[in-house]
């Protein structure tokens, strides 16, 4: 054979369970190995710094901000093109639009490693924007847990919205980057939707 297909990594999990600080792990293993990567991240949230993947204690690598939409996707695509990189990495993944399964599956069909970082669910618990598509056609999958900061086992497989203290109702927008709102990991017992 000769043209070999790439592969595909999906780093998932709830807030604080370590998905970035994963991705920033295998960059860097990358970045030693003297491979070419590109990575993305969606512009959502102005927190820390838009130009760089962020952990939460703030160790960061340069990442490409995209917008979450078609036109956003279709950039990184022009990107991938003309650098021709042997690794993509695209963290908050969910936050994009459905295509990008699309370009995902294209870029490992063009023999590219990609790794692809996320949250799996939403606050409500159901899958988050590509990510469950993307999970299915991944080759490897890692899912972390997180501490659950209502009783403290690890078992924190949720995210937790609460506004003003309380646990957000289904019909809630999505993403809203908002003041009042405060998001933890929670394990499925503690986990709660407010009652309409
Ligand atoms: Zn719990």
């Amino acid at each position: 054979m000769i043209f070999m297909k790439g592969n595909l990594e999906v780093i998932c999990g709830p807030m604080f369970s370590g998905k970035s600080e994963e991705l920033i792990r295998r960059m860097k293993r990358i970045q030693i190995s003297g491979k070419s990567y590109l990575i993305f991240k969606p512009i959502i949230d102005d927190r820390y710094t838009s130009k760089q993947v962020a952990t939460h204690d703030k160790r960061t690598f340069t990442a490409v901000p995209t917008t979450i939409d078609r036109v956003g996707i279709t950039e990184m695509e022009k990107m991938v093109e003309e650098e021709n990189p042997e690794i993509v990495a695209v963290d908050e993944g969910c936050f994009y639009d459905m295509s990008l399964t699309g370009s995902v599956l294209k870029w490992v069909d063009q023999g590219k490693r990609v790794i692809v970082a996320g949250l799996d669910k939403t606050y409500r618990g159901e899958t988050f924007g590509p990510m469950g598509n993307i999970l299915a056609h991944a080759d490897e999958v890692l899912k972390l847990r997180a501490i659950c900061m209502k009783c403290k086992s690890n078992q924190g497989v949720m995210t937790q919205r609460l506004i003003d203290g309380k646990p957000a109702k289904y019909s809630e927008p999505t993403i809203v980057i908002g003041a009042q709102e405060k998001y933890e990991a929670r394990c499925r017992d503690c986990h709660e939707i407010e009652k309409e």
